[in-house]
Order: structure tokens, then C-alpha cells, then sequence
């Protein structure tokens, strides 16, 4: 594959906390090329460095050790890739539009091309009609959609997602995953998103990397060959092939510490 299709290239990397006699090591070492328009879920259990891996991608933070690069090169941050957190931190002095406008001023959008691509962008995410609206008047859910909105408005080709459903009960989540499965359908983005839901990964990735304990590490890197269009969401996740894959990445995630050491051996 030549480079220009790699959208994302860890390269050894590992991230180190705190000084001498205390380090505490977070990350890897890493390394993994993620292809444009793939949709990479990162699975492990909590603590294993998910976030610390996102930030690095995101270039809020450097790698201790190794290399990442956003289509070939150092990630510059808030411009290499939209990022949405598992709060969705918005602004609430604004409205709904508001929020979404002032993500397309920062991407530098002509201010009179503003309005239009942010009713495109509310009408990407469901949020059609509700522009006017304070934040503090629509539900968690609505709000996550905004953040996804603001997280498409720059135009990077990368969306990077650190457990934005998890807040969220059972039935608005699996609305926006969802939605966020269609989003990566009609944009082709790359995606990284981070959960440590077997059942989430299987139903969006379409590739899932389990991380070992930390310091996170590659336990298993799986294909998900699920179809990705045209089919019913509840009769995906209710198929045979979508319960053996999510027993197989709940298995992967459990047995993941025994993994880090088995591979550890193998790589020494
Ligand atoms: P996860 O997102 O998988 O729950 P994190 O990436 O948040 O895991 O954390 C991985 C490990 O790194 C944890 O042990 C955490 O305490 C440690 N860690 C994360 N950020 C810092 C930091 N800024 N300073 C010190 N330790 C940190
Ligand atoms: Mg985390």
C-alpha cells in the first residue's frame, strides 16, 4: 500500500509518565497504519492507555519513544484531526448553531458560508431544526451530536472519539452509534474511536485493535467484515456472526494482560 492511503502511522511508540524512580508506563510500544476511511476501534480494559494512544494521535501530547503521523506528518493539534471526548464540552453561552459556527470559524470558513455548512453539518448528525437552541436545553445525547458536529467541521479527513457514548443510556446509544456508523459511511473519514465495549467495537469498527493491560499494547488486530450499508441495525446486532465477533473481542479483552506477557517474551 503506498503512503498516501495510510491516514494514521504509529511507529514504536510508547509513553512514559513521571520522573526517575517513579515512571509510570502508559502506552506501547505501538505500532500501527491505519488506511483512509477505515474505522479503527481501540478496545481494552480501563487503564491500558486508550486515551493517552488518542492524545498522542491527536498531537496533544508526544510519544515518550517512536513516531506518529497524520497523513505523513507530526499531527498539528485541533488541526490534524477533530476530536470528541466522552463529554461532549461544549460551549453553553451558545446556541446549537452557534457551537457548530464558531468550529467553522476556527476551520476558517468564510463567515458567509458559515450558516449554510452548519445546517449541513446538524442535518449530518439529526440535529436538523434545532439550531437555535441553548445547550443547555437539549438532552446528553443531542449534545454528543453537536460535538460530533464541531468535530466534522474542520476538514481534516480524521475523527478521533475517547468514549463519547458512555455517558449516554442504553437506547440514545445505540441511536449514535448508529449515526456514527452512517457518518463514516457517506464522509469516508478515518475514524478512531475508543471504548472498552466489546459489543460497541464489533458493531462499528471495522478493524478493532485490543490493548493489552497497560502499558497498552497490540493483543489482537481483527477485520470486521460486517456489512457496512443496506442492512437493519437491530438484525446486525442480533446476527450470529455479530455475537461470535463479540464474544471473540470480549474473550480477547479479558485474557488481554496474559497476552502482554506471551508477546512480550516473543518480541525479547
Ligand atoms: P484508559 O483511557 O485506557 O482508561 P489512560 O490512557 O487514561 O487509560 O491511562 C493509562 C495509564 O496512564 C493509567 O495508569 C493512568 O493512571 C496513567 N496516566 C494517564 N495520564 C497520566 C498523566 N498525565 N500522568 C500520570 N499518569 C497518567
Ligand atoms: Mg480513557
Amino acid at each position: 500500500m503506498s503512503s498516501a492511503e495510510i491516514a494514521i502511522a504509529l511507529d514504536g511508540v510508547t509513553r512514559d509518565y513521571g520522573q526517575r524512580g517513579s515512571v509510570v508506563s502508559a502506552v506501547g510500544p505501538v505500532s500501527l497504519s491505519v488506511p483512509a476511511g477505515e474505522f479503527l476501534v481501540l478496545v481494552g480494559a480501563s487503564g491500558c492507555g486508550k486515551s493517552t494512544l488518542l492524545r498522542l494521535i491527536a498531537g496533544f501530547e508526544q510519544p515518550t519513544l517512536g513516531t506518529v503521523e497524520i497523513t505523513g506528518r507530526a499531527p498539528r493539534p485541533g488541526e490534524s484531526a477533530g476530536v470528541v471526548f466522552q463529554q461532549p464540552r461544549l460551549f453553553p453561552w451558545r446556541t446549537v448553531g452557534g457551537n457548530v459556527e464558531l468550529a467553522l470559524r476556527y476551520a476558517g470558513v468564510p463567515k458567509a458560508d458559515r450558516p449554510h455548512l452548519r445546517d449541513e453539518l446538524l442535518d449530518r448528525v439529526g440535529l436538523a431544526g434545532v439550531s437555535d437552541r441553548w445547550i443547555w436545553e437539549i438532552s446528553g445525547g443531542q449534545q454528543q451530536r453537536v460535538a460530533i458536529a464541531r468535530a466534522l467541521a474542520g476538514d481534516s479527513s480524521t475523527l478521533l472519539l475517547d468514549e463519547p457514548f458512555a455517558a449516554l443510556d442504553a437506547l440514545t446509544r445505540e441511536r449514535l452509534q448508529e449515526d456514527l456508523r452512517q457518518v463514516s459511511h457517506e464522509t469516508g473519514r478515518t475514524i478512531v474511536f475508543v471504548t472498552h465495549s466489546a459489543e460497541e467495537a464489533v458493531f462499528l469498527g471495522s478493524r478493532i485493535v485490543v490493548l493489552t493491560d497497560r502499558p497498552g499494547t497490540t493483543a489482537l488486530d481483527l477485520s470486521i467484515d460486517l456489512p457496512r450499508s443496506g442492512v437493519d441495525a437491530d438484525d446486525l446486532r442480533t446476527s450470529a456472526e455479530f455475537t461470535r465477533l463479540r464474544a471473540e473481542v470480549a474473550h480477547a479483552v479479558k485474557s488481554a494482560a496474559t497476552a502482554r506477557h506471551t508477546s512480550r517474551k516473543a518480541a525479547s
